[in-house]
């Protein structure tokens, strides 16, 4: 709040200016809108500071992920996804070879 006297800037809650001593003779709304003022204005800069934050982050992301690239080389291609097409020539499987021990194990010594 504005010292009437000298001008001068002065700590919301002071009695006295800093500056020349004069008594600030204050009314209750001039209070209200001075702390009001303060809260505005620390607002404004806690909101500032969480963009710079944010900003910061980001830029420190974007060089990371760079780097990253630089360090790690292009991505690998994918291959290309199996074909479920049929083959062409389908094998028939070849018939077990008949052994008589298998079938009749009991004629067999
Ligand atoms: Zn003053």
């Amino acid at each position: 709040m504005k010292c009437a006297q000298c001008g001068s800037e002065n700590k919301t809650g002071q009695i006295y200016c800093q500056i020349c001593g004069a008594e600030l003779d204050l009314t209750y709304d001039q209070v209200h809108e001075s702390v009001r003022e303060e809260l505005k204005l620390e607002k404004e800069k806690y909101a500032e500071d969480q963009t710079r934050q944010f900003l910061v982050l980001a830029v420190f992301l974007m060089i990371l992920s760079i780097i990253l690239s630089v360090v790690a080389g292009p991505v690998p291609q994918a291959e290309a996804p199996p074909s479920f097409s049929a083959p062409t020539t389908v094998q028939k499987p070849e018939p077990p070879a008949a052994d008589e021990r298998f079938y009749f194990p009991e004629r067999v010594e």
